[in-house]
Formats: structure tokens, sequence, C-alpha cells
């Protein structure tokens, strides 16, 4: 027996009260009814662990995806679009019911941690993704003041920059918190907008919070300078979720809210994992989710999963890649991961010789700013009768390689190094001569993008 399930910790015991409310939610809905109709055991789920009883389901099967999911006794209210990071487009809607129930979790904890702390000043909120289209932003509703500053353009940056100069934000308030929140380049463009414009001593905020893609130390690092005062948040989150995970201080994981259950599943199956490399399930708990609740939800993420001595009991997890953009490799009766893209696109940020891409493509010209992503290509090549199989990184570099021959066979090695420094499975699989590792430098920026792991 493994210790996740000996120890039950007190989120997922908060959890295994809103399990059976949320099973027999769904059990309303066509969709589930007709996919658990061959699980006689599905209707008795009553806790996170007898979840493990329900299928997996993704957003592609069966015909429609998720988007047969709908309850007939809820009416639509917000619809969110995805273009989808892998290209299928996806639709997502909101019930009025569930958003007013998360809107009063939110402020709930709000109230709550306003106590805590003793603050009493208003928060204003500014964000760069509108609060409706991600899930877990919906979280602005629950503080008193949001302002959305879009980010799409240059003409939009100085209209940012105009709103930030005026002496209040709001009639009323004088003084007030401010938060921060925005896609992790958004934050940093902006932060670089607002020192050039001598407003950081204005704007102060007191978090800063980064969600829909990777924040990497670079972004981190940056933003943590700009902004000393400001605590500086990483959120994991997906548009089409409610509820997602934050990075944590101490242990340096991501431990889930309490409203979402976290589930850990095998590469190939729907076997439980408590360790190893694994996809990250997610279950919405009712009443957070009315309308299209999704129950053991495929995210497409791969994570590694740990049991954190910060919450025995709970699922915490480091965050591995996109299962679309990760290769799978069989090995000694496993299959691996051929590499992990979050912590390469770390391991090449941490070499200043590559040459970076643009950080936000509409704002010129934002292509030396701290976290923007190198250019590098990773290209599996399965293995052959003739040859095993191997990884080519294609990595750019911010000097002609054919001119410093020596300098550039030394980085060569340190690309190596640090490339099978990040990825613990691409290690034992060169070792094992199961995959090799190929790098290539190039002075020729097409020869790859911008390396990203997410995408918004
Ligand atoms: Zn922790």
């Amino acid at each position: 027996m493994s210790i996740i399930e000996a120890v039950v910790g007190p989120k997922t015991r908060i959890r295994n009260k809103l399990v059976p409310g949320t099973i027999e939610h769904a059990h309303a809905i066509p969709y589930y009814r007709e996919l658990w109709a061959d699980r006689p055991q599905a209707t008795a789920v009553s806790t996170v662990a007898e979840l493990a009883a329900l299928p997996v389901v993704g957003k592609y099967e069966p015909a429609g995806g998720m988007s047969v999911v709908g309850h007939p006794d809820r009416t639509p209210s917000v619809l969110m679009h995805s273009s989808g990071t892998t290209g299928h487009p996806f639709t997502r809607y909101r019930s009025a019911e569930e958003i007013q129930e998360l809107a009063a979790l939110l402020s709930d904890l709000n109230a709550r941690a306003r106590e805590r702390t003793n603050e009493a000043r208003p928060i204003v909120h500014l964000s760069t993704i509108s609060k409706r289209h991600h899930g877990n932003s919906i979280g602005a509703l629950a503080v008193e003041r949001s302002v959305t500053l879009g980010l799409l353009s240059e003409r939009d940056l100085v209209k940012a920059l105009g709103l930030l100069r005026r002496p209040q934000l709001f009639p009323d308030l004088v003084d007030p918190l401010i938060q921060l929140s925005g896609t992790p380049d958004d934050l940093v463009v902006l932060a670089h907008a607002v020192q050039a414009a001598g407003l950081l001593e204005r704007l102060r905020p007191r978090t800063v919070t980064a969600l829909a893609d990777y924040l990497t130390d670079g972004h981190r690092d940056f933003l943590a300078g700009c902004f000393p005062d400001a605590r500086i948040v990483h959120r994991y989150s997906l548009s089409e979720v409610v509820g997602g995970a934050t990075r944590c201080e101490r242990c340096g994981l991501f431990h889930f809210d309490v409203h979402v259950v976290p589930q850990v599943v095998s590469l190939d199956g729907e076997q439980s994992l408590t360790s190893g490399v694994g996809r990250l399930v997610l279950t919405e708990l009712f009443p957070f989710s009315q309308y299209q609740p999704f129950i053991r939800y495929d995210t497409g993420d791969l994570v590694e999963v740990f049991e954190s001595p910060c919450e025995p009991g709970e699922v915490s997890v480091m965050l591995v890649g996109r299962r679309a953009h990760v290769p799978l490799v069989e090995h000694a009766g496993a299959r691996l991961p051929a590499f992990r893209p979050i912590a390469l696109r770390g391991a090449l940020e941490s070499l200043p010789e590559l040459q970076r891409g643009p950080m936000h493509a509409a704002i010129a010209p934002y292509d030396v700013l701290p976290g923007s992503a190198p250019r590098a290509r990773a290209e599996f090549h399965p293995a052959t009768p003739e040859a095993s199989a191997r990884l080519e990184l294609t990595a750019v570099t911010a000097f002609a390689p054919h001119l410093f021959p020596r300098q550039a066979e030394e980085l060569r090695e340190r690309v190596r190094g640090v490339v099978l420094q990040s990825s613990p499975e691409l290690r034992e699989l060169a070792e094992a001569g199961a995959c090799e590792l190929h790098v290539q430098l190039t002075a020729d920026s097409r020869a790859a993008d911008p390396f990203t792991v997410r995408g918004a």
C-alpha cells in the first residue's frame, strides 16, 4: 500500500464530502450515464480514491469530445473558447450557478486571508487575461475591483501605461492593494514597460500571479527584481478546467486547489500512480462546475507525482510538459518520456550563448528580455531495425559556430550535459543505448522557433 492511499490529507477529506454530490449530478447527464453504463460501481463512487473506477475522458473522444457534455437542468451562460495548444479548438460553457458558487468560495477564502493578515485595504486586480476567458482567473470575481489590461499590441501597451499613470484607478480608492496577473510573457513585457516609464513605484503590486503558461526562472527573477515587495505566484491552470494548482515556494512542487481532484494515471493506461511520470487527470467538484462538469478529465499534461512533506496524503506534482510534445520510448518493459520539455526549456534558458526568440511578437522589440524562449528544436526519431532511437536537438547560437569552432565544441558539450541533466529518463535511455542524443548548433535562426512548452 502506498503512502498516498494510507494517509488522507485535509484537502482530500473535504473533497471526499463533495464527491458523492458530484457523481450524482454528473449521472443526470446523458453522456456520463452512457459512458458509465457498463460500470455498475460508478453510482456508488463516494470518495476520491473510488473515482479510479471511472474511465478517463479526453478532449477528443468519443466523437465530439467533451462538447457532448451538458446538464439538462442547467443553462449555459458563459462561453469560453480556446484555439487549443495542439490545434484542436475547444469550447467550454459555464452556468450562472457555478460561477456564483466559485465566486462565493474565492470570496470566502479572500475574506479569511484578510482576517489573518489584518489587511483592510480594498484590492484592485489588474490582469492581462480576461477574467472569463481563463477558468482560474474567474477568481477576479472574488475581489472588489478588477481591470483588464489588454496586451495584444503595442497600442494596448501604450493604453495600459496611460491608465497606470492616472493618479487613481477608481474614484473612491486612494491607496488600494494592487494584484497583478497575466501570462509570464505579458507580465515581463508589462513590468519592463512600467519600469521604463518610471511607474514601478506607483504600481507596487502585492502579488504578481503568472498563469496560462510556464513561468521560467528567467521570468521569475526579472519580475522579482522589478517588484521586490511582491509575492510572485506561479499558477498551473487550463482555460477549460475550474481549479488548478499553485507552485509552492518551499518544496517547488505544485499543490492543487481544494475544489478540484488531481489524479495521475499511467502513460499507456488508467492505472493510478503514486510515483513517476504519468498523465494528469482532473475532476471538477460540484457545485463549482455544473453545466459541463469534467469527471476524470485528461488534461493533456504529463507530470511527475510526489507526496510533498507540505501536504501529506495529497497529490503534488512537478510539471513535465504537454503530452503532445513528448515522444514515448519503450525501455525495459516500461514506457518513458524521451525528454522533459519544461526542464529542457529551463536548461536551455540557462545558457546565454543561445539565441532567444522575440518574447511578444506583436510588441517589438522585446526579444532580449529575461524569460525569452531560446531558439531550439527537439526532434525524435524512433528506433529502426538498423539504428536505435535518437533525439536530435538543434539549438540556435548567438554567435557563428563555424567561426569559433573551439567555443562551439565546448558549448555543444555543455548543451549535451544540461539536456541530459534535465531529463532523468533520457539519461537512462542514453546510458542504456536505447536513445542517442545528437546536439547540433547553428547560427541560422530559421532552423528553430522559440522553444515553447505550453502556449496560451
Ligand atoms: Zn510545498
